[in-house]
């Protein structure tokens, strides 16, 4: 039997190791499941609400206690971790205050004078598979609404955080909510997969790559059952020649190197037009070099590793392939030791549409430019990517970049701004990037049985 491992990514210690939950112990986590769904379906949306506020007051209290666990496994430095565990607090209250409002009953007038009205209801036992980037706010940005709308949750969190999963677990514990409401399964994926046909399973959702979606997402059609698909992404970032330059430069590389470029809604795609194509390049290059490496701990860290030394040489690859297939490497890019989770950022341009660099998602800390005549180019660009999920413009035209914003294919536009999820929008993709919403009232949603109700 494999050992799920806890890794420190920076040091490459090994902080811990867990056993997988053997069919028994699955068992027991799926009766405590159904006996919670029960009674969670039933109560009210105020005693949720007060559950949920819980949550975020644990999430505050021990805000260090989690941040710590955070910086540990997957080796983001510790002030993005504050920054992480603080967000899921908000999420938390949000929906706690929110929930109710957003399922309430909607009445539908009909023509011949009858009336009909939606109800929504809980769907039951709701499995989360999610990716170890943003190892909370990923699995509270389904919880909360999730809870909120009197389902129960189930997590399989990605193998390199089990520590997260089981502090995850904890929050809710804390909170008060009735066992096995919210539950960590320790489990690898193959697991995951059979797990789906149990019959109290009713839905779910998956973060994480194209190849776990489609898997995950064909495990659930096979017994027709409902998935959301969060996936990757190869956001464009545009700059358009009468934008303000020197604060899309800025932003271009703190959104392209959060969480050391580990992001799926990271800009990726640089594409500036030539008029201001030296200006910006400049200062991208400049703000990249001030970045500082070191001990995620560090208060004076703006980057430490990647999450682990596996994910370090697959990017690595991507690289070099591209530099083979064409393109030039503008900075960084050195080859890290063998086994190390480091990884120096780096800058490419000039790429030929056979590099990877141009059509894979570079899920790590390396910009790709491209230069492009006029706007028109600049959206054929952007689209010309099998993902969909953000895209940011830049332009002192708020009414052009508007009409440009309408011909992107994805599943959010920021215009002079740094695509960012945040619990009043919703969040999610189209094409590769996947399918369904979070967050907002969409977020909401998409587990419950929104049921009509003809009233003859
Ligand atoms: P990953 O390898 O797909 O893993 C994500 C989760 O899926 C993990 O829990 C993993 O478990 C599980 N998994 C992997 N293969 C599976 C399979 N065949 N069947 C069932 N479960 C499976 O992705 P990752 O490397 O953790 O995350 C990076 C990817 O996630 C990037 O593409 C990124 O863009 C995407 N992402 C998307 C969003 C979004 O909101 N759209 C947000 C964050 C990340 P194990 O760890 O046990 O393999």
């Amino acid at each position: 039997m494999t050992l799920i491992k806890s890794i420190n990514p920076y040091s490459g210690e090994l902080l811990a190791e867990f056993h997988p939950l053997t069919g028994k112990e699955i068992e027991e986590k799926l009766s405590a499941g159904s006996v919670a769904l029960s009674m969670w379906k039933e109560t009210d949306f105020a005693k949720r609400a007060e559950l949920m506020n819980n949550a975020a007051r644990v999430l505050k209290d021990n805000r260090d206690k989690y941040a710590r666990i955070i910086s540990l496994e997957m080796g983001k430095v510790l002030k993005e971790s504050l920054a992480e565990v603080d967000k899921c607090a908000w999420v938390c209250e949000y929906y706690a205050e929110r929930a109710a409002d957003f399922l309430k009953a909607e009445p539908i007038e009909l023509p011949d004078s009858k009336k009909a009205k939606v109800i929504h209801q809980p769907l039951g036992i709701i499995l989360a598979v999610m990716p170890w980037n943003f190892p909370f706010w990923q699995v509270f940005r389904f919880a909360a609404p999730t809870l909120m709308a009197g389902n129960v949750g189930l997590l399989k969190h990605a193998s390199n955080v089990p520590q997260c999963s089981l502090a995850i677990e904890e929050v809710f514990t804390l909170a008060g909510f009735p066992a096995g409401t919210f539950q960590s399964l320790l489990i690898d994926s193959k697991t995951t997969t059979k797990l789906i046909e149990d019959d109290r399973i009713k839905a779910v959702t998956l973060t994480g790559s194209e190849k776990a979606g489609a898997s995950i997402a064909a495990a659930a059609g096979k017994q027709i059952k409902k998935s959301l698909l969060e996936l990757g992404g190869s956001d464009p970032f545009i700059v358009l020649k009468d934008a303000n330059i020197k604060k899309a430069a800025e932003t271009a590389v703190k959104s392209r190197m959060l969480n050391f470029g580990q992001s799926c809604i990271a800009a990726k795609r640089f594409i500036i037009e030539e008029d201001v194509y030296e200006e910006f390049l400049a200062l991208f290059v400049e703000h990249f070099r001030n970045l500082k490496q070191g001990d995620p701990m560090d208060e004076d860290s703006d980057f430490a590793c990647m999450a682990r030394a596996d994910l370090a040489e697959e990017l690595y690859k991507q690289v070099d392939k591209s530099i083979k297939a064409g393109a030039t490497l503008l900075y960084g890019g050195e080859k890290s030791e063998e086994g190390s989770a480091l990884f120096q950022p780096a800058i490419l341009a000039d790429i030929p549409t056979t590099a990877p660099a141009y059509y894979e998602e570079l899920f790590g800390p390396v910009a790709t430019i491209f230069k492009v005549k006029n706007q028109e180019d600049a959206i054929a660009l952007a689209n010309d990517s099998e993902f969909g999920l953000g895209a940011s413009i830049w332009s002192e035209d708020k009414e052009k970049a508007e009409h440009l914003a309408s011909q992107i294919e994805s599943g959010a536009v920021f215009i002079n701004s740094m695509v960012a999820s945040n619990p009043h929008l919703p969040f999610g993709g189209v094409k590769k990037s996947g399918f369904g919403r979070e967050l907002s009232r969409y977020g909401i949603l998409e587990f419950v049985n929104s049921k009509t109700v003809y009233l003859g």
